[in-house]
């Protein structure tokens, strides 16, 4: 019984570090063009096209500010 009250204490811990987190940096660098906003060809370096994941701003939104907004969003159309 102590081990689960434990582990839920812990798990309960890092979602709210992770949702602070979100809070604080709600954009991490684009994982398709790791933040550069444009592909680099491999046989051309010097030719470059924007990428389409971040519309070229090479953010995106974290998962979990992702969640919080999408249930926002659900929350003002219910009311
Ligand atoms: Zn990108």
């Amino acid at each position: 019984m102590r081990g689960t009250i434990a582990t839920a204490c812990i798990l309960l811990t890092l979602a709210l570090v992770y949702g602070l987190s979100c809070v604080v940096r709600p954009f991490r660098d684009c994982w398709v063009c790791s933040g550069q906003a444009h592909h680099r060809s491999k046989s051309n370096p010097a030719l470059s096209r924007p990428c389409r994941w971040c519309r070229a701003t090479g953010k995106r939104l974290r998962l979990g500010r992702r969640a919080w907004n999408r249930a926002r969003s659900l929350h003002r159309d219910a009311l």
